[in-house]
């Protein structure tokens, strides 16, 4: 075991502080990676305060953080993957059982067994993992992503969670020329998803409830931009989308989104309020809709999402920020205000 600087919070009403917490020396099997960027999600907020306690509990001290980018500082000795200087990047997953079905079809997000990178169970140390905000981290080869060297370190780490996360659904549900494609919600998730629907080659709409987004998201890709509590703007759109993705993290109402939905027309949930969300039956039957989730993505399908960004020169717009701007960061998430991502660089945390 080896020690290393982290931010931590010690209860759902903590604010984020400087901590040392223990890794463990790399298995064979493993790299360990000193941690460059990390971005923040709002699932990161999410948990630290507990919002999800009826499903995944938080434990605390949470280390939070599952956006991250560096440098392999040292491998174990059947890693294949990595040298010692490599980029390396690490996304929502750390471990998986690698034999259950869905390991074996490349969906460890749905492996019964997958191991989340902070907040649950450490089969090595004891407790529970700690994540990006950090000095470094040590994990199995197989959840380690390379990272193409073109693009920018700071914007590339969000790709790990907010990239794939909205890759995912555009590809499964066929965003693409000649369809009519939504986005609600323009933060982390949302812009990458108006840049991936855009260089699939979709019709792009973005729905939000900042008019003072709309420039950016015309600039991000979309093609309009509708403002959601305007009820006559949202009208003019009933039945005419193939798909929306929905990514929004607080209570909304969905049904909205449904009666713009086309026939056949799919409204997929990336987005995880932390309480139930309602639906009016009759906006699903009426034109055979439906309404589906998504989670992240497994790693075959991050990587090849990184390997499209690489070659189409996409990395989430993030403003840097040192971590001692962490809670600061948190503050602004909640009143949607941030552009689009931050991303913590992490050369701040040697000064604690
Ligand atoms: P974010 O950057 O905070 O963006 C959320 C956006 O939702 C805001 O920028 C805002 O966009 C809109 N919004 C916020 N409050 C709203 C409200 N009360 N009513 C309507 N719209 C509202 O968050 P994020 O990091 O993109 O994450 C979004 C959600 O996805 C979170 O719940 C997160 O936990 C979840 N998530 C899920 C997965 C997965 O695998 N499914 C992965 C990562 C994250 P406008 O200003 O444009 O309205
Ligand atoms: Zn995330």
């Amino acid at each position: 075991m080896y020690k290393t600087k982290a931010y931590s919070a010690a209860s759902n009403t903590s604010p984020l502080a400087s901590t040392t917490i223990q890794r463990r020396e790399p298995t064979d099997r493993d790299v360990q990676i000193e941690i460059l960027f990390c971005g923040i999600c709002h699932s990161d907020l999410h948990a630290v305060r507990n919002e999800w306690s009826g499903v995944m509990p938080t434990v605390y001290p949470i280390v939070p953080g599952h956006e991250i980018v560096g440098r392999v500082t040292k491998v174990g000795s059947a890693v294949k993957k990595f040298k010692p200087g490599d980029l390396a990047a690490v996304g929502c997953m750390v471990d998986s059982d690698g034999t259950c079905p869905q390991c074996k079809d490349g969906f460890e997000q749905f492996c019964p067994n997958m191991i989340l990178t902070y907040n649950s169970p450490d089969k090595h140390l004891g407790g529970v993992t700690y994540g990006g905000y950090s000095d470094s981290i040590v994990v199995d080869e197989h959840f380690a992503l390379r990272v193409p060297p073109n693009l920018n370190l700071a914007g590339a780490a969000p790709l790990c969670c907010a990239g794939v996360t909205t890759y995912s659904p555009m590809r499964h549900w066929g965003a693409g020329p000649g369809k009519k494609v939504g986005v609600v919600g323009l933060g982390g998730l949302g812009h990458m998803a108006v840049k991936f629907a855009h260089a699939f080659g979709a019709h792009v709409a973005v729905f939000t409830t900042s008019p003072s987004k709309k420039e950016d998201a015309l600039r991000l890709g979309a093609d309009e931009v509708i403002l959601s509590r305007d009820a006559n703007e949202m009208q003019k759109h009933n039945n005419s989308f193939d798909f929306i993705l929905d990514a929004v993290s607080a209570e909304h109402d969905i049904n909205a989104y449904l009666n713009l939905l086309g026939r056949d027309g799919a409204l997929t949930l990336v987005g995880l309020p932390s309480k139930p969300l309602g639906v009016a039956a009759f906006n699903l039957i009426m034109g055979r809709r439906s309404l589906s989730g998504s989670a992240i993505g497994g790693i075959a399908e991050t990587q090849e999402m990184l390997d499209f960004c690489g070659k189409h020169n996409i990395t989430a717009d993030v403003e840097v920020i040192p971590i001692q701007k962490v809670n600061e960061a948190y503050a602004r998430l909640l009143k949607s205000d941030v552009k689009y991502r931050f991303s913590i660089d992490m050369a701040s945390l040697k000064s604690e």
